[in-house]
């Protein structure tokens, strides 16, 4: 039942990428949980963010920032319900130019590296990068990466790495209930 921390839990030795942390906005909202809506107050997201080695982002929320912060996960739920990529291109291009997702050159080690909207913290920060993320996703990719759980009444994202694109569930707890449910189908039949 950690859908919402989505491919982080096989490798959990590095902080969640920016990537991970739209799936985990998203998945904030879980029909299969009890309370299903976590995003209700900032303690589940400051102490899940934490948990996945971005207590960074975590440390600059304030109480006033959950509004916005809801709305931005409605915004990315959105783009992974485009059916193409210029649906995408059209909800993640205005979230990018109003978050001023400006990448910037930073010191990194020896060398530099590029990073987006790097003097922002916290809410500001969210806005810029989650997106950032997932236009670049789709900008490699597309949308077919991007989906939902096909396990009713859940309706957790995942991004789909698996080489034929074959992902239909968030987690394996999604897996085996869909199957299980399948199982009595047939069983019924007979
Ligand atoms: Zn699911």
């Amino acid at each position: 039942m950690a859908a919402y921390l989505g491919d982080w839990l096989e490798r959990r030795d590095a902080p969640a990428s920016d990537l991970d942390l739209v799936v985990l906005l998203l998945n904030s909202l879980d029909l299969l949980a009890d309370p299903a809506d976590r995003l209700t107050s900032l303690a589940w997201f400051r102490e899940v963010l934490t948990d996945v080695g971005r207590g960074d982002l975590a440390r600059d929320l304030r109480a006033a920032d959950l509004g916005p912060l809801r709305d931005l996960r409605e915004s990315l739920r959105a783009v992974f319900a485009a059916p193409a990529p210029a649906q995408a291109a059209a909800l993640l291009n205005p979230m990018l130019l109003g978050a001023g997702a400006v990448p910037q050159l930073v010191a990194a080690g020896a060398g530099l590296r590029l990073e987006i909207a790097p003097g922002q913290r916290g809410l500001a920060a969210l806005q810029a990068r989650l997106p950032a993320a997932l236009a670049e996703h789709v900008a490699r990719g597309g949308t077919t990466r991007l989906g939902t759980c096909a396990a009713p009444p859940c309706q957790c994202a995942f991004v789909d790495h698996t080489r034929g694109r074959t992902r239909r569930f968030c987690c394996v707890a999604c897996n085996d209930r869909a199957a299980a449910r399948q199982y009595r189908q047939r069983q019924r039949r007979a």
